[in-house]
């Protein structure tokens, strides 16, 4: 039998508001000492009261407009209540029925797939563990207790492992577009759990769910539902049953490994936060957000193929990293002033080494754009230089690395290193008679019809000339030079 697989997610995400949820605390995810962003509101000490943190509903509100979600004009707070040694109030404050956003969708770029959202709320961060096994106890660190967190659920629209992470990626691109978080899954800002059921093709009514939880990669993700995909349908045409658990994905072995068996659904006993009253949220607020958005993934998109005729893979390679899109759009705005024919063979020769050897020295220095020496105007005119003809492609790379290291502009270097490309035709001439002279062999296989040697002679005028003459010249000189012999 055929199998059709339904999967909703539930996304967390880590906000970076300068403070926590509902205390004055500092959030600082890169904090290595423990317990020292804490007070009496966020370890949960009797009498403290929560104050709720405007920067966070806000972030969400954002996320839910870019999603298309319907905000609500009044939110509220509730008690999710159970006992663990990372929850020192022994509840965690969330929202259970009223949440900030309601439905919404987001689209899979590249796939035409529309994923409907269900709902997006806030609730505050855990506490965090540290295990030493060795020596047979747990230290908690609550830094992390009561930090802005962002919980996001699907409907069960996706189908395939590829789909997720397709959508989780896509996800942590617009968060990190709207500034609202860094999203990074590596640091546990981001984190997804599944819920996965089969169902026969074409049949209405839905398995029985399993939740799978640790995956803290877009491999990871992608890799644990395939698996999960699979495992389900062996154990369907086996004619067993699925047991309603919780799966955790087991990275080194490459498969789902059981966690819990769920007899039933937790009982968490929400009921409305008594600290906190009921939220409105103000229309002319909700407007005033709208208004920053700024410009999102997708329609950058759509932009860069209009606007510059960029190609697929380009366009992904830019847009995944608003930084690097920007100083493209910078370099292209320092091409000004140009004919118009000319000027997209400019556009093309700019994104090919900006997507290339430009982005080669940013991930080999794993540097941030902010902080490089090369302006996007020294950029524009270092192209400039390789489409005049003025140095050769060879040279143009040593000099794209002597910009990175020295920042200084490209003339500067070509003139200071003497690199400009010989056009001069008597010195290049000159250069090819020597080499001529100096190999006779060579020409006298190459008049054999060895081909070889042709190419071993324009390797010698290339070192004769340091690598600055046009190797194509070269060839059509020695060619009709030879010929003469
Ligand atoms: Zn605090």
């Amino acid at each position: 039998m055929k199998y059709e697989s339904v999967i909703g997610l539930e996304i967390h995400a880590e906000l970076k508001t300068k403070t926590k949820m509902f205390c004055a605390c500092k959030n600082d995810p890169g904090e290595r000492h423990p317990n020292v962003n804490i007070c009496p509101i966020c370890t949960g000490q009797p009498g403290t009261l929560p104050v709720i943190n405007k920067e966070a509903v806000n972030g969400v509100i954002k996320v839910g407009l870019a999603l298309e979600s319907k905000i609500s004009e009044i939110t509220k707070w509730d008690r999710k209540n159970y006992f663990y040694p990372d929850l020192p109030k022994g509840y965690q404050i969330s929202q259970y029925d009223n949440p900030i956003c309601v439905g919404g969708a987001l689209n899979i770029p590249g796939s035409g797939k529309k994923v409907k959202i269900r709902r997006i709320h806030l609730e505050e961060d855990t506490g965090r563990l540290i295990h030493f096994g060795h020596v047979g106890h747990s230290l908690v660190d609550f830094n992390r207790a009561g930090v802005s967190l962002m919980e996001l659920v699907t409907e069960p629209d996706l189908n395939s492992g590829e789909e997720t992470s397709a959508f989780a990626e896509e996800l942590q691109l617009i968060l990190r577009y709207l500034g609202v978080s860094d999203a990074d899954m590596e640091k546990g800002q981001l984190r997804i759990e599944a819920n996965l059921s089969l169902k026969p093709l074409g049949s209405k009514e839905f398995g029985t769910k399993v939740e799978i939880k640790n995956l803290n990669s877009f491999k990871a993700a992608r890799n644990a539902i395939d698996y999960e995909i699979k495992r389900q349908a062996e154990l369907l045409e086996h004619g067993k049953k699925i047991i309603q658990e919780t799966r955790g994905w087991d990275e080194s072995k490459g498969e789902t490994v059981l966690q819990r068996i769920k007899e039933e659904s937790h009982d968490y006993r929400y009921f409305p936060e008594p600290d906190l009253p009921p939220l409105k949220i103000d229309f002319g607020l909700v407007e005033k957000l709208k208004a920053t958005l700024g410009e999102l993934p997708q329609d950058k998109r759509d932009r860069f193929k209009k606007q510059y005729g960029l190609t697929d893979s380009q366009i992904n390679i830019l847009v995944n990293d608003e930084k690097l899109a920007g100083f493209f759009e910078n370099v292209v705005s320092e091409l000004a002033s140009l004919e118009e024919n000319e000027k997209q063979t400019l556009i093309n020769l700019s994104v090919n080494y900006i997507v290339g050897d430009f982005l080669g020295l940013l991930n080999e220095a794993s540097a941030d754009i902010d902080d490089i020496r090369i302006s996007a105007e020294d950029f524009a005119e270092w192209v400039g230089l390789i489409h005049k003809g003025a140095i050769t492609t060879r040279v143009a790379k040593g000099v794209l690395k002597e910009m990175w290291a020295t920042g200084k502009d490209p003339d500067l270097i070509i003139k200071e290193k003497d690199l400009g490309q010989v056009n001069n035709e008597e010195e290049l001439n000159a250069a090819m008679l020597d080499v001529l002279n100096k190999n006779p062999e060579a020409v006298a296989d190459y008049k054999k019809g060895k081909q070889n040697s042709l190419m071993f002679l324009v390797g010698q005028v290339m070192a004769a000339t340091r690598g600055k003459a046009d190797p194509q010249t070269i060839i059509q000189l020695l060619k009709s030079e030879l010929d003469k012999k």
